[in-house]
């Protein structure tokens, strides 16, 4: 029997490398970069260009003599709906490119989410595709739709390895769908995602050499490969290359594994080079742990403090396979750590009055938060658990908040004992409806506090949250 891996877990109550005063303005700390809503409007409009440039290049080849053609009509439809699918998944890689600016304007959890929300189309569109190409082009040749998908199949260049790439995304599709994901495992999940990559490949052949509106057009076929060509550069870029430079250059190691409370664990990691790193309190990284069995899966982790150099740190609960193995990790372990991402930051306040309201795990990004707001904002902080060892980074808030003279509550014990409803936050922050809200903490919390400080009177652009899953 192999014996038990040693662990480094010492009981700590806070990181004495970070966590100190940093109310002075810091010489050695680059501030994050402020989101510029601009570049989301600018992209915004790109992509809806884009989309009436491709119907128009369907749309200006056709003519009343096709339209009146046996199958005229289904064909074009056909024509129509392959270009817009197509344009659509292109859409959906640029959103997951990762592409710095968007991720600063719009944050990687809102393009996440409209990736998924845009995600169903292509697929449906492409079906209805080559169901309507293979019952127009059938009434041209008067065969039945099975003999005219028979030709198509064995006789037109790149359509078996478009079918191929198709059966692909109907799987990615399948496992993406909501009931579907929630019973697999995160890895499953984004090891079937990858296979889009291939899908993509397979069918973009079969775009350019068959695409009826590229036949006598090679501007419009050039355009549309520098389309995907942006594509695959924005992927190959900012997924890969950025991440590895960036990387290259602040060569993370794990320093030590503190255990915050029971199951909580704080990984202070040092690196080179971390003055340059420009992040906001509140921000996100994948993080990669390059040990044997978790080098292969990046997570998503908040810093719970603001870099001091050359220290970050991170504070991980466990909740599962990742999480949980964290408190394993030995000094010295090699980190790969993409990012930062996010806008859940100061710089999303709109006023100088800002209320942090915690539960759970969700308390350390808003400690980082706390550190990064400036000195002349009015802080209040809510910190809620059912007992003392659920306030995380309980003595480091204290003493933040104690520096910058704000006011702290820290609510513990039963949700029957201890209401967090509209009266009691009227009581503990009287002036809510006039300040910026940030919550972070469980899904059913993060929602429930939320809807009660709407109530409270918080208009929507001061009230920030952060939901630990995508
Ligand atoms: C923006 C963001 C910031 C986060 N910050 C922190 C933090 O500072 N501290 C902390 O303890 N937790 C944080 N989390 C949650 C943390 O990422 C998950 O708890 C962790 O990934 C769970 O992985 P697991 O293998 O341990 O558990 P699993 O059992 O695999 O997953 C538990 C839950 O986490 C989700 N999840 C798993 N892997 C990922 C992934 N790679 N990306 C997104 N969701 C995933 C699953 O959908 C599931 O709902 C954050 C999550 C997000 C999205």
């Amino acid at each position: 029997m192999p014996s038990p891996q040693p662990t480094q877990v010492q009981r700590v109550r806070s990181t004495p490398a970070l966590g100190q005063d940093s109310r002075a303005p810091s010489r050695t700390r680059r501030p994050g970069h402020a989101p510029r809503p601009v570049v989301a409007d600018v992209l915004g409009g790109l992509a809806g260009l884009g989309f009436g440039l491709t119907m128009a290049l369907v749309l200006i080849n056709e003519t009343s003599g096709s339209l009146a053609s046996p199958g005229g009509w289904y064909t074009v439809a056909g024509r129509l709906t392959g270009f817009l699918g197509s344009y659509l998944m292109l859409i959906m890689v640029f959103l997951i490119a990762r592409i710095p600016w968007l991720e600063r304007a719009v944050g990687q959890d809102q393009l996440v989410r409209w990736h998924r929300r845009i995600g169903g189309w292509p697929i449906v569109l492409i079906a209805l595709h080559i169901v309507f190409v293979t019952l127009g082009y059938s009434k041209v040749d008067g065969v039945s739709w099975v003999k005219q998908m028979n030709t198509f199949i064995f006789h037109y260049p790149d359509i078996l390895a478009s079918l191929v790439g198709f059966a692909l995304l109907v799987m990615v599709g399948v496992t993406s769908y909501r009931t579907v994901r929630r019973r697999q495992a995160y890895e499953t999940w984004w090891v079937v995602h990858l296979y889009t990559y291939l899908a993509l490949a397979l069918a973009f052949a079969h775009q350019v050499v068959t695409g009826y509106a590229f036949l006598h057009h090679p501007l419009a076929k050039s355009f549309w490969i520098a389309l995907w060509a942006l594509g695959a550069i924005s992927i190959a870029a900012f997924r890969f290359a950025l991440p590895l430079l960036r990387n290259l250059r602040y060569q993370l190691r794990v320093v030590s594994v503190d255990e915050e409370v029971p199951g909580v664990f704080s990984i202070v990691l040092s690196g080179n080079r971390l003055s340059s790193l420009a992040v906001s309190g509140g921000q996100f990284f994948q993080w990669r742990f390059l040990t044997k069995g978790l080098w292969w899966q990046a997570h998503p982790y908040s810093l719970s403090a603001l870099p001091n150099p050359p220290f970050v740190r991170i504070t991980i609960k466990d909740l599962g396979d990742h999480s949980g193995s964290v408190a394993h990790l030995r000094p010295g372990t090699r980190v790969f750590a993409e990012g930062p991402y996010g806008t859940f930051t100061h710089h999303q306040r709109v006023t100088n009055r800002v209320v942090l309201i915690g539960a759970g795990v969700g308390i350390t990004p808003l400690r980082a938060i706390l550190e990064d707001l400036p000195s002349n904002v009015h802080t209040t902080v809510v910190t809620r658990g059912s007992a003392e060892n659920d306030l995380i980074h309980r003595e480091e808030i204290a003493a933040l908040v104690a520096q910058r003279g704000g006011v702290l509550h820290e609510l513990v014990g039963s949700r029957q004992r201890v209401k967090l409803d509209s009266a009691s936050i009227r009581r503990l922050v009287p002036q809510i409806s006039s300040s910026d809200v940030y919550i972070c903490g469980p899904a059913a919390f993060t929602d429930h506090m939320a809807n009660t400080v709407a109530r409270l009177g918080v208009a929507r652009e001061r009230l920030h949250s952060e939901v630990f899953a995508f």
